[in-house]
């Protein structure tokens, strides 16, 4: 008998019927003698849905607030598979992420994890219940409901195949597995048998939303190996695992796109040590994550320094550094537009050359305007044009060969 963690998304789960197709698959994995987890998140645009009545009442809604207001999304689900369950004569019963234990911090709307008891799930198991675990949610130690990031049902599942010591973590989804690049976007992309889970965290990390990077920073770090495959047929997914001497053997393993991106520069900055300390120091401390960073002096010996935000921290950047420098804030200090980033992710990065090449030649070729660009180890980045982004992926896809 294997302990299996199945996790199905907002698609997987988006009506009745989906729900009906879930409860049908979770009956044959049960069926077939094994123990079930099912880690459900809300039906697809009920989390968003959410979020706009929230706005629409108050644009800066309480964080709290809107914890409680967003589980309830994932509190739907869990009943409504647990019921779809029992109509087919299997036992179910569902747990909120609080009942399984799931603790938190509480840094409400991303909350990190910090314990996982499971709550009373073995015991359900043993008497031959399946468990249906709303995704998403947890508590903090003082008792407050809290979410794990959007995309955070992925990190549910992995945690809690971890906390169990899991058999099999299958993250069931609207596509068959990881791909090349997004298969919306570029159609002749191709489903890749593993990924180790440096790259997956990278292309996460990068904008493809298949997975959530916190999930696999998380399943990196307690070797949790786990399947994305598809929630509506059988086809064998893509395994994500620690990296194997063979995955070197290919240079690039996916292109990825965030057009949510935007450029911030701040210019005029005194060229000494500390400014870039300064500067970062207090983005961090108000929790927005920079990326794609160049510092340049200008000729009248100011220092400039340009990088990347989510889009939807532009507003808190600038009352941030507006704050911080206040002596500079009289000139032009900030300036912000909206980017998108093309990313090229493969561990082969490392032994082979020419990669940059390869990518600036084909945006080139293209006539796409680079305006940054970062590396690490086994990624590239460049700062685009969000006009050219679906364009240029399809390029870059193309001109390493990664279509079919
Ligand atoms: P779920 O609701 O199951 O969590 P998501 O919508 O969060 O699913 O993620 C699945 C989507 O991720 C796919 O529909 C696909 O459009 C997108 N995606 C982006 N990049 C990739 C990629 N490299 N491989 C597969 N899917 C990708
Ligand atoms: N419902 C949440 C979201 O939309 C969590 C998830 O789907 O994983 O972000
Ligand atoms: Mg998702």
């Amino acid at each position: 008998m294997a302990l299996i963690v199945q996790k199905y998304g907002g698609t997987s789960v988006g009506d009745v019927d989906r729900i009906k197709n879930v409860a049908q698959r979770v009956k044959e994995t049960y069926a077939a003698g094994n123990q079930v987890v099912v880690v459900v998140s809300a039906r697809s645009g009920v989390t968003n849905e959410l979020i706009g009545r929230a706005k629409a009442l108050n644009p800066q809604p309480d964080e709290r607030e809107m914890d409680m207001l967003l589980t309830v999304g994932e509190q739907e689900t869990i009943a409504l598979t647990a019921m779809a369950l029992h109509a087919l004569g299997i036992p179910a019963v569902s747990r909120t992420g609080p009942q399984a234990g799931i603790l938190t911090d509480p840094s409400h709307t991303r909350a990190r994890i910090t314990s996982i008891s499971g709550g009373d799930i073995k015991e359900q198991l043993d008497a031959g219940k399946v468990v249906i675990l709303a995704g998403f949610q947890g508590h903090s130690a003082e008792g407050q409901i809290t979410t794990l990031g959007r995309g955070g049902s992925d990190l549910s599942a992995i945690a809690i195949a971890a906390a169990l010591k899991a058999d099999l973590c299958q993250i069931c989804t609207d596509v068959d597995g990881v791909y090349t690049a997004d298969p919306r976007l570029v159609p002749d992309a191709k489903k890749l048998d593993e990924i180790s889970y440096e790259e997956m965290l990278e292309l996460a990390s990068s904008g493809s939303k298949v997975m959530q990077n916190r999930a696999v920073e998380f399943a990196q770090k307690f070797n949790v190996v786990f399947e994305v495959r598809s929630s509506f047929n059988n086809n064998p997914g893509t395994i994500v695992k620690e990296e194997v001497a063979s995955m070197e053997d290919v240079v690039v393993s996916g292109v990825a796109l965030d057009k949510n991106q935007a450029k911030i520069v701040v210019s005029d900055l005194p060229d000494r040590p500390g400014t870039a300390a300064k500067l970062f120091q207090v983005l961090g401390a108000a929790g927005i994550s920079v990326d794609m960073i160049v510092q340049n002096i200008g000729r009248d010996g100011k220092a400039n320094m340009t990088f990347t935000v989510p889009r939807e921290d532009i507003y808190r950047a600038e009352k941030t550094v507006v704050e911080s420098f206040p002596d500079e804030a009289a000139g032009k200090l900030f300036e912000a537009n909206d980017i998108a980033k093309v990313s090229v992710v493969g561990v082969g990065m490392r032994s082979h050359s020419g990669v940059a090449a390869t990518l600036f030649d084909a945006l080139a070729k293209g006539g796409v305007n680079i305006q940054l660009i970062s590396t690490s180890e086994i990624k590239i980045s460049v700062g685009i044009d969000p006009e050219d982004a679906e364009k240029a992926t399809r390029l870059v896809h193309a001109a390493f060969g990664l279509g079919q």
